[in-house]
């Protein structure tokens, strides 16, 4: 059951981007609409253009990006 919930959760894709994150900017060369996760850091990835696709997350060596929970 509670994993149930969690992919429910996760199907809210809301993305938040860690203060671990090193700017390296792969998360920016892989977003295919050019968008610049790591401005986020330590926020809420709220631009208004992300369409949750993941690549940003997939992306990341230092796994900075993630759903919240
Ligand atoms: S890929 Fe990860 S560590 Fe690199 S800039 Fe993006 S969020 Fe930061
Ligand atoms: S989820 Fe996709 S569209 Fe949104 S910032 Fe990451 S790579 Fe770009």
């Amino acid at each position: 059951m509670a994993s149930v919930v969690s992919k429910f959760r996760k199907s809210k894709n809301v993305l938040q981007v860690s203060s671990s994150c090193g700017s390296c900017k792969i998360c920016e060369k892989k977003c295919p609409l050019g968008l610049v996760p790591y401005e986020y850091k330590g926020d809420i990835l709220s631009h208004p253009d992300c369409i949750q696709c993941g690549k940003c997350v997939a992306a990341c060596a230092k796994k900075s990006i993630g759903y919240v929970k």
